[in-house]
């Protein structure tokens, strides 16, 4: 098994965007009011070469979004994208020897515009993404919630994924991608309320494909949640059971817009968490919650 991040060209946001000021609706604001414009973020794709076939987790952006509808303030005032068509995720894996018909399966973490941009190139694959993530994305109102959705594939049609009650580390209930049961999903609600993120069990070692949980590892350890989360104790929560996952196994974090993600995934660098959480962990029976304070990098 072979991951490969593959850098769909940049987007720039606002710093209150990835790290959360405030709260409430001042939080949610910022994203739009700040001036502060943050450095250029890559945005990631992850291809997976399975002996299933070749698994797309989110599909990255396209060089359309370097134009986007002027009548959203978001789009407006707080988003930009740098891509060029040859940089689209379906090129970039036409290169490295995957063509279209060789990714077998597409997952979504979620439908924002830089994770389903690159939909167009996969139109013969398995999709798979949240029912209720593709409700809200959809008509209008997920215009007006910032997605695209006139945008998609006409042919697009997911499969919905299917949660099961077998937990995963701390996460209640979690969906097989491969029969192998060695790529998951597990929900990871915040930033969406139905989010996802893909975990790969890789030896003793687990690979959080983590979407936008968190948009760097450093916030996740944290537990700093971002400005477009809509409610925040579900996302502190989903930030700890990811935190919890880091405890209990060596892990390695791979948020699609962490500029470190790539070099991580090179180097097999792991998340550091402290001995006394481990511990914590090896005894604990209930429930488990691991504050920011106790998950040290
Ligand atoms: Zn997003």
């Amino acid at each position: 098994m072979r991951i490969h991040a593959i850098t769909t060209g940049r987007v720039r946001v606002k710093q209150a965007q990835i790290e959360g000021r405030g709260h409430g609706l001042w939080r949610q604001l910022q994203p739009l009011l700040s001036p502060e414009w943050a450095d250029w973020s890559p945005v990631y794709a992850w291809a997976i070469e399975h002996p299933e076939g070749a698994i797309v987790v989110d599909t990255g952006a396209n060089a359309g979004l370097k134009s986007l509808p002027r009548w959203h303030p978001y789009f407006q005032f707080s988003v930009g994208f740098d891509i060029e068509p040859e940089q689209e995720l379906g090129p970039q894996l036409q290169s490295l020897g995957i063509g279209a018909g060789d990714v077998k399966t597409v997952v979504l973490t979620h439908l924002h515009i830089d994770h389903d941009g690159g939909l167009a190139h996969f139109p013969q694959s398995r999709i798979l993404a949240s029912n209720e993530e593709l409700k809200r994305a959809a008509g209008i109102r997920g215009a007006a919630l910032g997605y695209l959705p006139n945008r998609w594939p006409k042919w697009f049609d997911p499969e919905p994924l299917v949660w099961s009650e077998s937990p995963y580390g701390s996460f209640r209930r979690s969906a097989r991608i491969t029969t192998a049961g060695d790529i998951i999903a597990v929900p990871t609600p915040g930033h969406t309320p139905h989010h996802l993120s893909v975990i790969v069990s890789d030896g003793d070692t687990q690979i959080v494909l983590a979407g936008d949980a968190s948009y760097l590892e450093r916030t996740m350890l944290s537990g700093t949640i971002d400005g477009i989360s809509a409610d925040e104790a579900v996302a502190q929560s989903t930030l700890s059971d990811i935190r919890a996952l880091c405890a209990q196994r060596p892990t390695i974090y791979l948020p699609a817009h962490d500029p470190q993600s790539a070099d991580r995934l090179r180097e097999r660098k792991t998340v550091s968490v402290s001995q006394q959480v481990k511990s914590t962990i090896a005894t604990s029976t209930g429930e488990l919650r691991i504050s920011p304070a106790e998950a040290t990098r």
